[in-house]
């Protein structure tokens, strides 16, 4: 694996679950634009990590329309599969497990429903299985004791954030019941180890951030990343787009005739970063960017990366 030796990192990772669609765009259109603004280098992970709903083709087809866009990753080209970085999680898990911080939980989604009552919202486990400890023995997930605390960030858009993992998920799951790592554990381990210190995303994924630092706290991480959250993509009906909607593929664009300008033109359009759907090159991205989103959270992550060696 090849790290760029380059102050800022920050990475484009689609899981090869489904074809790129507008939603996907937007949040590339920020980490090329912002990557190029900041002086930085955009990485290509492959978040494969549920084996049971990723498939090559997708995969094949992500990179193909990279290259169509003109979206150019720095480097290997992807720098890492999930898939192929099981030895490098097996490790981290076990210096988890050495401090007695893992249990495996024997609970189905139905169960922890049950007990908790669940419905709306987001499902916090219990901690049921916890006094049970680390069974290797047993099939089930694993799970990190979290420690009831408070995690507070800057989000370089959004601003101060503050949450609590303990208190809104509960103890972390790192790895499923059907052996696969979870998004929350791979993605800490691989940001950490590709030198990701400036990670760009949809909103979406706000409440994981927290989790997150958390986690690469635990684990030892020095230097923490800076994070933006930016807003997702709309249809007319107000409703975001994701891949279980009925979102149109990049490659059904092309296929119409559309040109990549026009592609990310109306990407960009979608979130208000552009006037109108117009057409949009890939490497006029950065003019999107002007200004330092945030300058007090920029100003404090300049401080951040002094300390980093
Ligand atoms: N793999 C995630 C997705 O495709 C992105 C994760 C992230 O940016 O942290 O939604
Ligand atoms: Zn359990």
């Amino acid at each position: 694996m090849t790290i760029p030796a380059c102050n800022i990192v920050t990475r484009f990772a689609p899981s090869p679950t489904g074809y790129l669609h507008l939603g996907h765009l937007v949040n590339a259109i920020y980490v090329w634009g912002l990557a190029e603004r900041w002086g930085g280098q955009v990485l290509l992970r492959l978040e494969d990590h549920d084996r049971g709903r990723c498939r090559p083709e997708y995969e094949a087809a992500i990179l193909e329309d990279l290259d169509w866009l003109g979206l150019q990753p720095h480097g290997a080209f992807p720098v890492c599969r999930q898939s192929e970085r099981h030895a490098r999680y097996v490790q981290v898990l076990e210096a988890l497990v050495a401090r007695d911080l893992v249990y495996t939980c024997t609970c189905s989604r139905k169960e922890i429903v049950a007990r908790t009552g669940g419905g709306g919202g987001e499902l916090r486990y219990d901690g049921h299985c916890r006094d049970q400890g680390y069974r290797p023995e047993q099939q089930g997930g694993l799970r990190l004791h979290l420690d009831d605390h408070t995690v507070s960030f800057e989000d370089l858009l959004l601003g101060p954030q503050t949450q609590c993992p303990a208190r809104q998920c509960g103890d972390l799951l790192l790895r499923d019941r059907h052996d696969n790592w979870t998004y929350q554990f791979a993605v800490t381990v691989d940001d950490w180890d590709q030198g990701v210190n400036r990670i760009v995303r949809g909103e979406d994924l706000l409440e994981s951030t927290g989790r997150q630092i958390q986690l690469a706290q635990l684990l030892g991480r020095p230097d923490g990343a800076a994070f933006l959250h930016h807003p997702l993509i709309s249809d007319p009906g107000g409703h975001k787009l994701s891949k279980r909607d009925f979102a149109k593929g990049i490659r059904d664009y092309r296929a119409e005739g559309h040109t990549a300008a026009d592609v990310l033109g109306k990407a960009a359009a979608h979130v208000g970063l552009w006037p109108d759907a117009t057409p949009l090159a890939a490497t006029d991205l950065r003019a999107l960017f002007p200004t330092d989103t945030n300058p007090m959270a920029l100003a404090r992550n300049k401080h951040v990366e002094k300390e980093t060696p």
